[in-house]
C-alpha cells in the first residue's frame, strides 16, 4: 500500500518502513564515518527503538562494535495499520547489524514489567553471558506496577506558568498556561520517569550475575534554559529527573564497581519532547540559532559524542555535579542570549523567519520515516515488516 503521514496532535499515526530504514541507515553511516571508539562490547539498551535510545544503540554497535540487546515497546503492523516507527527502526537496525556481523536482538514489551526483565536476563545469559553497559532511555507516559497504573504529567510544581507556545500546524503563536501539578501527580510522574525502575533493572541484572564487573550505566536527562525551567527543570518531569540523579548515586553505592551516570542531553525533536508544551517553540528557535552557528547536532551526533568523548575518551568527562554534559553547545552563553532575544520578539507574523519551523517539521516527519531523500513515497510498500529476532 501507499503510506502517507497522518498527523494527530503531536504524533503521526502512520510510519513508513522504507523511510525509517533509510533514516536508521543515515545515522549508522554517520557513526561509521567517524573514528572507532574503544568502548563497551555487550550493551543492553532499554528504550532502544527511537530517539536517544536508538542513537545510543547505533553508537554502541557501529562506533564500538558492540553486541546489542534492545528492549522497546512498539507495535507491529496489523492489516492496513502500519507498524510504529520504532518497530521499523528495530527491524532496520537488526538488518544492518547482521550485515556487519554484529549480534543484535530486540525484546518487545513493557520494560517496567517483571516478565520482560526476566526474559531479558534469560536472553543475556543465553547469548551474551554478561553485559558491560546498560543504557536507560525509556520515555513513557505510564507505568504499571502490580495492579496500579501510574501516569506522568507535564505540569509545573510552582505557580501556574504562562508563556508562549506554538501550534506547529497553523504556525500561530499564542500564550499557554501550564497548570500546577498536585502532590499526587508529582509523585506519579516520579514513579514513571524517576530512577526506581532503573535501579530495579540494575539490581536484578546484578543479582542474576549478568552484569559484568565494572559495567557502565547511563540514563538521560535535560536541564535547559530559564524559560523552560517552570515547565521542565522545576516541573513535574524535573522532579522525576531529580530522582534519576539520586538514583545514579545509589546504583554506584549499591553495586560496587559499577560506573553510573546521568547524561544531560540537548533538546531535540523526539516523540516524547514533541508532547511537552512550550518546548517545541523553544526547540525551533534553538535549531535556528545552532544551525546558523554551525553547532547543531541531531541524536546520532549527540550519542556518538557521548561515547567517543564524554564516556569512553581518555577519562569520563563530568561536570562538578558528576553529570555528563551533552547540552554544552546548547547552553553556550552566545547561543542562549540569541535564543532569548528571539523569544522576546517572536509572534505569529515573524515566527517563520525567526524560528526554524521547517527544520522542526523536517525532523518530525523523519521520525516516522517521511520526507527522506531517495525514498519514493508513491511506491506500494508492504507495511508488514518482521524484526528478525522477534518471531511473532
Ligand atoms: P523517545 O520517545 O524517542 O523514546 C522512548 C523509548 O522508550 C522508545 O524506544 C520506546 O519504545 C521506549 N518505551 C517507552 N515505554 C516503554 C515501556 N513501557 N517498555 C519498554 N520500552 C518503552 O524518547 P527520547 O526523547 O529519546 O527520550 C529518551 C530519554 O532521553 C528520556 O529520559 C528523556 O527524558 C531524555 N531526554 C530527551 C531529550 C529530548 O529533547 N528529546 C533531551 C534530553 C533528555
Amino acid at each position: 500500500m501507499v503510506i502517507e503521514p497522518k498527523i494527530r496532535g503531536f504524533i503521526c499515526t502512520t510510519a513508513h518502513p522504507v523511510g525509517c530504514r533509510a533514516e536508521v541507515k543515515r545515522q549508522i553511516d554517520y557513526v561509521k564515518s567517524q573514528p572507532a571508539v574503544s568502548g563497551p562490547k555487550k550493551v543492553l539498551v532499554l528504550g532502544c527503538s527511537t530517539g536517544y535510545g536508538l542513537s545510543s544503540r547505533i553508537a554502541a554497535a557501529f562506533g564500538c562494535g558492540a553486541a546489542t540487546l534492545g528492549v522497546a515497546f512498539e507495535r507491529p503492523a496489523a492489516g492496513k495499520r502500519t507498524a510504529t516507527a520504532g518497530w521499523y527502526n528495530c527491524a532496520a537496525f537488526e538488518e544492518f547489524a547482521a550485515a556487519d556481523g554484529l549480534y543484535a536482538q530486540t525484546i518487545n514489551g513493557d520494560a517496567f514489567s517483571p516478565q520482560i526483565k526476566e526474559e531479558t536476563i534469560a536472553r543475556i545469559r543465553r547469548d551474551l553471558g554478561q553485559v558491560d553497559m546498560v543504557i536507560y532511555s525509556l520515555a513513557a507516559p505510564r507505568r504499571t506496577v502490580g495492579e496500579v497504573t501510574y501516569s506522568s504529567v507535564l505540569k509545573t510544581t510552582g505557580e501556574p506558568y504562562t508563556n508562549k507556545t506554538i501550534d506547529l500546524k497553523t504556525r500561530q503563536v499564542s500564550e499557554i498556561t501550564i497548570p500546577q501539578a498536585t502532590e499526587q501527580e508529582i509523585a506519579d510522574t516520579v514513579k514513571v520517569m524517576g530512577g526506581e525502575d532503573w535501579m530495579d533493572w540494575m539490581l536484578q541484572l546484578q543479582n542474576a550475575g549478568v552484569l559484568a564487573p565494572g559495567a557502565t550505566t547511563v540514563a538521560y536527562s535535560y536541564i535547559g534554559p530559564a524559560l523552560t525551567h517552570p515547565m521542565y527543570l522545576n516541573g513535574s518531569i524535573g522532579q522525576a529527573k531529580k530522582h534519576l540523579y539520586q538514583t545514579a548515586g545509589q546504583i554506584a553505592a549499591q553495586i560496587p564497581g559499577v560506573h553510573s551516570y546521568v547524561s544531560v542531553n540537548k533538546a531535540l525533536v523526539t516523540q516524547s519532547s514533541a508532547a511537552i508544551p512550550i518546548v517545541p517553540l523553544y526547540v525551533s528557535i534553538l535549531y535556528k540559532v545552532m544551525k546558523e552557528k554551525d553547532l547543531h547536532e541531531g541524536c546520532a551526533r549527540q550519542m556518538y559524542r557521548l561515547f567517543s568523548q564524554k564516556l569512553f575518551g581518555a577519562a569520563p568527562q563530568t561536570d562538578e555535579q558528576g553529570y555528563l554534559r551533552l547540552d554544552d553547545l546548547e547552553m553556550r552563553p552566545d547561543v542562549q542570549e540569541q535564543v532569548s532575544l528571539i523569544w522576546e520578539q517572536l509572534n505569529s507574523q515573524n515566527v517563520s523567519q525567526l524560528a526554524d519551523i521547517d527544520g522542526y517539521w523536517d525532523d518530525f516527519y523523519r521520525m516516522f520515516g517521511f520526507g527522506i531523500e531517495g525514498v519514493d513515497y508513491k511506491q506500494d510498500v508492504d507495511p508488514d515488516v518482521a524484526i528478525p529476532s522477534i518471531h511473532s
